[in-house]
């Protein structure tokens, strides 16, 4: 139709029709792609919003399990510092069942992952970079290098540990309890401990002593080390999905 009119147009030296059906051409194709590309962006848009979205959930289920093991991991070091001064020290007295049950757990140096499952899923599927501003992609980085680091202490730590009542089990007694259903001997106060035994124990005290030192960078480096770059991924996501939490996350 617009080539017939063209044709037409040039045939008749009619200039100044020619110039006006090449504009409305030029202004069709332009605007085709302008449509086009707009809505290509809004679909991106949608999809780094829904991605986004995922990867707020993703960081609330996975801090809430890590601060409660966090702060379990804390409370059983100070129970091993508090027994040390009784093991190690001049403070007389017996070990408490928290104390002993503490003891018998000093080996625990498990910790929930702070690995993120959308960002898992998307680093495997090469599709990273559809998450775009810049303040969480420079987070994510950051969160990335400092688990990295953490996940290699954790692996060091775990290689040699000392299960203390597996390898000395003439200082432990686990009592049987009334209510057997939920019984976990390791963790529920229902170990009790030979505390002049340990004391006069060498080979029970050093092992004890290495797993103290471990209890440190295990603290520092596994379970505290990655949340400073955890907290700051989940400030920039909230800051991009403009989320005010009331308590710091
Ligand atoms: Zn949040």
């Amino acid at each position: 139709m617009i080539l017939a009119r063209i044709t037409k147009a040039i045939r008749e030296q009619n200039w100044f029709a020619v110039a006006i059906e090449f504009v409305i051409v030029i202004a069709g194709v332009v605007i085709g792609f302008q449509v086009t590309d707009w809505r290509a962006t809004i679909e991106a848009r949608a999809e780094e919003a829904a991605l986004l979205e995922r990867l707020h959930s993703d960081l609330e289920n996975v801090s809430s399990d890590r601060w409660d093991w966090a702060a379990d991991r804390a409370g059983n070091r100070d129970l091993l510092i508090s027994a040390s001064a009784i093991l190690f020290g001049d403070r007389e007295g017996e070990l408490t069942a928290a104390q002993c049950n503490a003891l018998a757990q000093s080996h625990v140096f498990n910790s929930p992952s702070l690995d993120i499952p959308i960002l898992t899923e998307l680093l495997s599927t090469g599709e990273l970079d559809l998450i775009r501003p810049l303040p969480v992609r420079e987070a994510i980085t950051q969160h990335f290098l400092s688990n990295g680091w953490s996940a290699e202490i954790d692996t060091a730590i775990n290689h040699v540990i000392y299960n203390l009542s597996a390898r000395h089990p003439q200082y432990f007694r686990f009592n049987y309890p009334d209510d057997p259903q939920d019984w976990n001997p390791l963790f529920d106060g229902s170990a009790r401990c030979d505390g002049a035994g340990m004391r006069s124990d060498p080979r029970f005290l050093n092992e004890l002593a290495d797993n103290i030192s471990k209890s440190v960078y295990f603290m520092r480096a596994v379970l505290e080390g990655p949340n400073e770059s955890f907290r700051s991924l989940h400030a920039a996501v909230d800051a991009e999905l403009g989320i005010e939490h009331e308590a710091a996350p």
